[in-house]
């Protein structure tokens, strides 16, 4: 049985907050927002518990999780050899979307690292998330509360439909309002890398450390070999991302969508305002994601998107891409792996 409390995102109810703490020490499950996407939680020392959150979840013990914190104090409990670097970004960016690797301590069990000597660690933002670690005492493991390779929740609902009866609780505090991941960035490197785009944009670590890698060569690099990325965050339907120029993107939206209408294909655009007049007489099912100029309102709107594309049993999603400034990068990075490396560019076409 999984139950699901309403509660108020700014004020949390002490009470609810106890009884899910209690579930997360005693080893059980309990999903909760966090202002990046909803979080399915366990206690982070605890193996049994992180096993539990693997079965639940079906996610592969060689992928680690992140540890959740809520107070400074705890995160040289976690990590060891902490840089001056990350002291400065912990201070300006937390609690936020920012996820920093570092080395672990030895108190991190091996399965929430995938048996890496370094460990992931975020302090969130949300009244609601920071609440609930703090009542539990302890770091809390939270990736996504969804099956391993589904669309990431934004929303209870979201976390019901893919875990109900496998997990204990769902606070649910309405839907999450960034919409995208953490920003998660490896500072065991020489040069601080990016290993997922996210919340936090490039821009305002860069603001901090300099320059800063990015890990992920889709993002900026030739096309990928298709299936060469893991299909994650991922629709049913088979998707293609189309990056280039806004003129260019509604061309080829339109004559893509055409082809495949012909053939007989469900065909799905997930697009911008922008370009639905270049598209609106097709009989396609169209997501829009708000804005082009609106990158905030994208990232919100894009995993909900999926899922209702998802539910209209299409064929083929045609998505369009959002350059990579700012929150641009974590956006690319979703739909293209949503899309398995499957992405058409302009500069490779005639
Ligand atoms: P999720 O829990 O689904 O938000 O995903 C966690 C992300 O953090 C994944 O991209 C992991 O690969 C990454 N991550 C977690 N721990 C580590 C680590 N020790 N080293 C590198 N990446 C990590
Ligand atoms: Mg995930």
């Amino acid at each position: 049985m999984t139950r699901v409390v309403p509660m108020d995102p700014q004020h949390p109810d002490p009470e609810v907050i106890a009884r899910a703490a209690e579930i997360l020490r005693r080893g059980g499950l309990v999903a909760f927002p966090t202002e990046t996407v909803y979080g399915l939680g366990a206690n982070g020392l605890d193996p049994n518990a992180l096993a539990r959150l693997f079965e639940a979840k079906g996610r592969p013990a060689t992928d680690p999780v992140i540890l959740h914190i809520a107070d400074l104090d705890a995160l040289p409990l976690l990590a060891r050899e902490i840089p001056p670097a990350a002291w400065t970004l912990a201070r300006r960016f937390w609690p936020g979307p920012l996820t920093m690797v570092l080395p672990k301590q030895p108190v991190v069990p091996d399965l929430a690292t995938a048996g890496l000597p370094t460990v992931a660690i975020r302090m969130p933002a949300h009244p609601v998330a920071l609440a609930l670690i703090r009542a539990a005492g302890v770091p809390i493991a939270a990736p996504s509360a969804n099956r391993f390779g589904h669309t990431s929740p934004t929303t209870a609902q979201h976390v019901l439909e893919d875990l109900e009866g496998r997990i204990d609780m769902i606070l649910d505090a309405g839907p999450a309002p960034i919409g995208v991941e953490s920003t998660v960035v490896d500072l065991t490197r020489p040069v601080p890398t990016i290993l997922r785009p996210g919340g936090l944009p490039r821009e305002d670590l860069e603001e901090t450390l300099g320059p800063v890698a990015v890990f992920d060569r889709s993002l900026t690099g030739p096309a990928p070999a298709p299936g060469m990325l893991p299909k994650h965050y991922a629709p049913r339907a088979e998707m293609v991302v189309l990056i280039g120029p806004g003129d260019w993107i509604r061309l080829r939206l339109r004559e893509l969508a055409t082809r495949y209408l012909q053939e007989g294909y469900r065909v799905g655009l997930l697009i911008a305002e922008e370009d639905r007049p270049a598209v609106a007489d097709l009989p396609a099912e169209i997501a829009t994601l708000g804005s082009e100029r609106d990158l905030a309102g994208i990232a919100r709107r894009l995993y909900p998107a999926m899922r209702d594309l998802d539910a209209r049993g299409l064929d083929l999603i045609l998505a369009r891409d959002f350059g990579t400034q700012g929150l641009g990068l974590a956006i690319r990075d979703r739909l293209v792996r949503a899309a398995g490396g499957r992405v058409m560019r302009a500069e490779d076409s005639p």
